[in-house]
């Protein structure tokens, strides 16, 4: 049994820099990780055309100057490679690894509230004992395999994107069948269609996606953003998505027709997240929201050459970005190629996955590689998967059968000196992710400094403090149009799953505010013991 300060799980982007914060305020500090390596989300999908959608010279650490200025993000929108090569440069660049353990997975957690400390029980056997436990285990780190009938019996290779083959996978000549166009599918069927002798692309639900317009950054541009990057992360503190792109706040019901369709293609050769963010009203009226969607689908009507096809790829059936809005390279440009077909599994359901390919109702398809582009339990599955047990033996997972609550997404009652890094009831996925998980770690990091300052032995959410919060929670997300599709912001893709819309929409900085000043004002919410 090991004795530490703190665990934290998980050696992501907020697992690493928790780390480097803890040690910083001389605390013993172990991070446990399931991987071999470090990076989470980037060491895990490693399928073709993995990026982030947010900016490298954004979507990166902002703590260290030195870090930031040294590191040269080639590209606008950087390869699942060059992410992981940064995660891994981080881990050398502050002496990481020394504390982390490696391919050890937690498997429960137990609080003792007699001596105020947990025990942490791993998959490898080994045991832990900390008096504070960070879960850093990510909002996107759980694959969903869907449960499709017949799934065990195909006799092909079947690769999920989230767990990838380290080694890569070669499509050439191979014929591919992939079921799911979130923003993994979106990114990776380009490439696969790029490579495979067919590619043939099960669709359940059309997805509204913005073109990357990705490429090099001129030199310029990143001499400019070097030059003023602390003032360009202070600006994506106090922004809506934690991003430095400017945001514009336009009407879109205010606008004349002329006026939109310029702001609409303006937006839209730009590229990226600020097609949805630069409009004030886009998810909160549907009638500002549905112009915004009709642009999109004349975008695709425009470069798709199969009106048939086109039609099938133009969502109909939820508002647009209520479902996350993905970004793409040639992604409908992918489907005027001749060695890829669309199959509309709304209109003719799969019935069954076969030893050499698919049944639908209406057809079979044979293909000998299978990819399952199928998302994650999102936000709650790697929480729920670990036996947490708090005071007098609750079980988390029993505690969030009807929906998660943490108040601030952070802290969760009968569960004390446990804190959550971007969890369900903070901004996390609505944001860009690295700086949610600075913003999560720093206040963690400040409020265990508090509490070793105060000899404080246990920190816990006040009961009514967290239900208070998730009502906000719900009620905010209630007022825009996130609600209106069966998303996984909402535990939809999960059988079972409590719905319950899970992120914070009010804004980054609206939330870093409100979690500022529960600091300065000695925690309420808190009980501090
Ligand atoms: P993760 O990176 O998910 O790390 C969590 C770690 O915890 C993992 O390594 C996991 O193995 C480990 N873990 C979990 N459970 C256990 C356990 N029981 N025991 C031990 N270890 C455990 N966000 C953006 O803002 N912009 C983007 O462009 C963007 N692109 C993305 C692209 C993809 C393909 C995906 C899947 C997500 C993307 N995201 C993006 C979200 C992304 O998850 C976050 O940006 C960020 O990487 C999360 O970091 P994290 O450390 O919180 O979690
Ligand atoms: P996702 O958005 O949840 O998409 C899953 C896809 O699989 C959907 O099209 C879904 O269809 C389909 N699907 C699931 N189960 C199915 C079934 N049983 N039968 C048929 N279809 C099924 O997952 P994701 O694409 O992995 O993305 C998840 C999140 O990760 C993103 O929203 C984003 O936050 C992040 N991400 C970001 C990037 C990036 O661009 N940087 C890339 C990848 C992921 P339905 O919609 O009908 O359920």
């Amino acid at each position: 049994m090991q004795d530490r300060d703190v665990i934290v799980v998980g050696a992501g982007f907020a697992g690493m820099y928790m780390l480097h914060s803890l040690r910083r305020l001389g605390l013993a500090t172990t991070v446990i990780e399931r991987g071999s390596g470090v990076g989470g989300t980037w060491f895990w999908n490693r399928y073709p055309g993995a990026r982030c959608d947010v900016e490298s010279m954004s979507y990166s650490y902002s703590f260290s100057e030195e870090l930031q200025q040294e590191w040269v993000w080639p590209h606008r929108y950087a390869t699942q490679p060059e992410i992981l090569c940064y995660a891994n440069h981080v881990a050398d660049r502050f002496d990481l690894r020394r504390d982390i353990v490696f391919d050890t997975a937690v498997t429960a957690a137990e609080y003792d509230d007699l001596e105020k400390r947990w025990t942490i029980n791993t998959g490898t056997g080994e045991t832990f004992r900390a008096r504070y436990l960070v879960m850093a285990t990510g909002c996107l780190s759980v694959p969903k395999v869907p449960d499709l009938p017949g799934l065990g019996n195909f006799r092909g290779r079947v690769l999920h994107t989230a767990d990838w083959p380290r080694e890569g996978y070669d499509f050439t000549d191979q014929t591919v069948g992939i079921v799911g166009t979130g923003s993994s599918g979106i990114q990776s069927i380009p490439l696969i269609a790029r490579d495979a002798k067919h590619l043939t692309v099960f669709q359940r639900t059309a997805n509204y996606s913005i073109p990357a317009w990705n490429g090099p950054i001129p030199q310029k541009r990143e001499s400019e953003i070097k030059l003023n990057y602390r003032a360009l992360r202070q600006k994506s503190r106090g922004s809506y998505a934690g991003d430095y792109a400017d945001e514009y706040y336009v009407s879109i019901l205010e606008l004349s027709p002329e006026e939109r369709e310029e702001q609409f293609e303006r937006r839209w050769q730009e590229g990226g997240f600020n097609y949805q963010y630069a409009f004030a009203d886009a998810m909160v009226s549907e009638q500002a929201n549905e112009l915004a969607a009709e642009f999109v689908r004349n975008k695709i009507r425009a470069i798709v050459k199969d009106p048939q096809a086109a039609e099938i790829l133009c969502p109909k059936d939820h508002p647009f970005g209520a479902k996350r809005l993905c970004v793409d390279t040639q992604y409908y440009e992918t489907y005027n190629r001749d060695n890829v077909s669309l199959v509309d599994i709304k209109a003719d359901p799969i019935i069954e996955i076969t030893e050499t390919g698919l049944r639908t109702g209406q057809a079979e398809h044979h293909f000998e590689v299978l990819v399952l582009a199928t998302g994650f339990d999102a936000m709650t599955g790697a929480l729920t998967r670990i036996d947490i047990r708090g005071r007098h033996g609750v079980l988390l997972r029993e505690r969030w059968r009807d929906g998660p609550q943490a108040y601030l997404g952070v802290a969760v009652t009968e569960f004390p000196n446990m804190f959550v890094i971007t969890g369900p009831g903070s901004p996390s996925v609505l944001a860009n992710m690295i700086l949610a998980c600075e913003q999560h770690v720093e206040w963690i990091a400040q409020l265990i400094e508090h509490a070793e300052e105060n000899a404080l032995t246990a920190v816990e959410a006040d009961p009514e403090a967290q239900e208070q919060w998730a009502r906000q929670v719900t009620e905010s997300a209630g007022k825009t149009l996130y609600v209106k599709a069966n998303s996984w912001y909402l535990g939809a893709n999960v059988p079972g799953k409590a719905r319950v819309f899970m992120p914070y929409v009010d804004g980054f900085q609206v939330y870093s505010q409100t979690c500022d000043d529960i600091a300065k004002t000695g925690y309420p919410g808190f009980h501090l013991r």
